[in-house]
């Protein structure tokens, strides 16, 4: 069974951080506003459409935020930021720490500080995991960036594949992609929870990447069973969205139907 912080305690701890960011009394690299923000480079329905290419570097995206979620140009793998390193897992299996000059077509990070813990201390599936989660925010309506830690019995990734012009859209790409199970291992799950009405801009709901205790494996969570560990929350009210000028963003039908049919069948959950 999952115990938790009253949601009021949760609430003054997310007021503290936030009044102690605009004085300067926690980090004091970042001020009051990225404390609240998510920055996200980019469009869930412009990967949809196959704009793979982005002209955000790592460098760039670690000064907005250290903690997220992502993918590479060319739709390379799967990004994993936490404590402020990008984790860059491939579909071969491989797992590197991400050059500052490297770049992301799709990324979406913040500065975590959580103002709600919750231990979990029995076995939780996906469902039952996230189901807690929403009883312990404030409303549908904000951004939660999410980081679940602690052992799982099983986690099933995917990780997407690098392609090659002309890019095929994610449905295609995402098309028999190869899933990887791990079973018994102890890690972090990494993401955010966003709104409804956010569905193209962003994944609406949970969106979530594994990364394991030793960084070296991981992918785009489709399901896992927790063990045991702790989830937390970081409440963010600030979305910045940076859109790409690239020819190909410019000149891409972002109007199309189906978003969210084709985002269940590209991210699962
Ligand atoms: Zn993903």
């Amino acid at each position: 069974m999952a115990e938790t912080r009253h949601a009021e305690d949760g609430f003054r701890g997310w007021a503290r951080t936030v009044l102690a960011h605009r004085f300067g009394g926690v980090g004091g690299q970042h001020d009051a506003g990225r404390a609240r923000q998510v920055y996200q480079s980019s469009t869930m329905a412009a990967l949809l459409d196959g704009i793979y290419d982005g002209d955000v570097t790592i460098g760039d995206l670690l000064t907005h935020g250290d903690f997220g979620l992502g993918t590479f140009n060319q739709l390379d793998g799967e990004m994993v930021i936490l404590d402020g390193v990008c984790h860059h897992l491939r579909a071969d299996g491989s797992v590197e720490v991400a050059a500052t000059t490297d770049m992301t077509p799709f990324a979406a990070v913040a500065y975590f500080s959580p103002d709600t813990t919750v231990p979990v201390t029995a076995p939780a599936t996906r469902a039952e995991a996230t189901a807690i989660l929403d009883t312990n925010i404030r409303s549908e309506n904000l951004i939660y960036g999410i980081r679940i830690t602690g052992t799982f019995s099983t986690v099933r990734t995917r990780t997407v594949r690098k392609q090659t012009v002309p890019y095929p859209p994610l449905t295609e790409a995402t098309a028999g992609q190869a899933e990887t199970n791990f079973n018994d291992v102890t890690g972090t799950l990494a993401g955010f929870r966003m709104p409804a009405y956010e569905q193209g801009v962003a994944v609406a709901g949970y969106h979530l990447h594994f990364v394991d205790d030793t960084r070296t494996h991981g992918g785009h969570a489709l399901d896992f069973r927790l063990t045991a560990g702790t989830m937390q929350i970081s409440t963010f009210t600030d979305l910045h969205l940076s859109l790409p000028t690239s020819a190909p963003f410019l000149n891409a039908n972002l109007t199309s139907t189906n978003i969210s049919e084709r985002i269940h069948q590209t991210e699962g959950g």
